[in-house]
């Protein structure tokens, strides 16, 4: 691919400061902002960035394509999602909030084992569709790169189906992680049975190279933390790094266990004491917050302050999914990190690209726009200061992947 010159940029959110600080105690500077910007792209890679009135002079006959005097941002990265499912789950919201359990409304066969259902009856051309017009809500809204659980198959053929349709995404980054461990499928007796199965399961995941993450939801009723030890260094020995639904709705010390095993990431961590909160703030873990699940199901949201305050690297996703959190809003989540997390402004922006970056590995070649890194980006009309702010106002113009417009 040939050199491209993008310009006419009134300013472009570069993160390279919040970069360099690894995503942790992130301050306005670090925000790296250029005014009256340009920047070159060579083989989907940022070859220069900077001031318009510093590019060298090399730069000067090759491609431009004009940002009609738009903003640059880094595009969002979407570090949790359960984004590959089929089937409906919309009457349930109506049953909840009239008052009905969960385990009646998954009684009259609603709840997480519906959309397995659904999931395993689904074609891979259904599913593929689903998920491609998801992924264009996501590009849409700037985010580049989504993170794909799959989860809702719990046998080996449906969740190789899942994995299978998100690699064959189309326009985005993607990165897939099994969660064969989401839930124990009624065909098994207890998780010992299960987690055996998964432990076969997971060497064939490996052969066929449908995923290079492994994923755990530890919580009273599912998975313990000591056989979720066991799975998650037996996954770890093949070559998986790994994950963990970590504290969501009770403490089970999954965030210890997260920071013990060097996890990637540490997701949900609500239910977590003082001392939880300091190891995980000095471990290289990121925390992934998850705050517009916890909107949905109306419980407490994680203590973002604090994490942050100490020193912790925090990610913010969606964390979609038909059951507990059916929006893939960027915005929302923002917003509610802003108003319930009491997270500022340049914090939420840092944990979308450089703390989601880290959350999956690839804090190298993407979350900031810097020489060498993956040219990545959305443009919008919009000020940095008008983000997660009004729901309705933000207008992203266009993404860009690889410096290729995908939206
Ligand atoms: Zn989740």
């Amino acid at each position: 691919m040939k050199e491209i010159l993008f310009e006419d940029i009134a300013s472009i959110m570069t993160m390279k400061s919040a970069h360099l600080k690894e995503g942790r105690t992130i301050v306005e500077s670090d925000l790296s902002i250029i005014k009256d910007a340009c920047l070159v792209v060579d083989g989907g890679k940022i070859k220069w960035i900077g001031k318009k009135s510093q590019l060298p002079k090399t730069y000067f006959k090759i491609t431009k394509k004009s940002l009609n005097g738009f903003n640059v941002y880094p595009g969002f990265i979407d570090c949790h999602t359960h984004l590959i499912f089929a089937g409906d789950r919309t009457p349930e919201f109506e049953m909840r909030n009239k008052g009905i359990s969960y385990q009646e409304i998954a009684r009259q066969g609603g709840g997480i084992l519906s959309t397995v259902m659904q999931t395993r009856k689904a074609s891979t051309v259904k599913l593929l569709e689903l998920a491609q017009e998801r992924v264009n809500e996501c590009l849409s809204q700037g985010v580049t790169t989504v993170e794909i659980k799959s989860g809702y198959g719990l046998n080996q053929k449906s969740e190789e189906k899942i994995l299978q349709v998100a690699n064959k995404l189309k326009k985005i980054n993607v990165i897939t992680t099994y969660l064969g461990a989401h839930a124990i499928p009624k065909e098994f007796k207890n998780e010992d049975d299960y987690l055996k199965q998964l432990k076969d399961d997971l060497k064939i995941i490996k052969a066929k190279n449908l995923s290079q993450r492994v994923d755990i939801f530890i919580e009273k009723n599912y998975f313990s933390k000591e056989k979720a030890k066991d799975y998650l260094e037996f996954a770890k020995s093949l070559g998986f790094s790994v994950t963990i639904h970590a504290d969501q709705l009770t403490r089970s010390e999954a965030t210890l266990l997260a920071i013990e095993l060097k996890a990637q990431s540490a997701d949900h961590v609500i239910c977590i004491n003082d001392n939880d909160k300091k190891k995980l703030a000095s471990s290289e873990t990121t925390a992934v917050l998850l705050p517009a699940a916890d909107f949905y199901l109306q419980c407490q949201y994680p203590d973002a302050r604090k994490l942050i305050d100490l020193g912790a690297r925090v990610a913010l996703a969606s964390d979609f999914n038909p059951g507990t959190c059916p929006t893939q809003n960027i915005q929302f989540v923002g917003l509610l990190a802003r108003l319930q997390m009491k997270m500022t402004l340049p914090e939420v922006f840092s944990s979308l690209t450089v703390g989601a970056a880290y959350a999956l590995g690839l804090q190298k070649q993407k979350g900031a726009l810097n020489t060498n890194m993956a040219a990545d980006f959305f443009v919008s009309k919009n000020k940095w200061n008008e983000f997660f702010y009004d729901l309705s106002n933000i207008e992203i113009h266009s993404t860009f992947i690889e410096g290729k417009k995908v939206y």
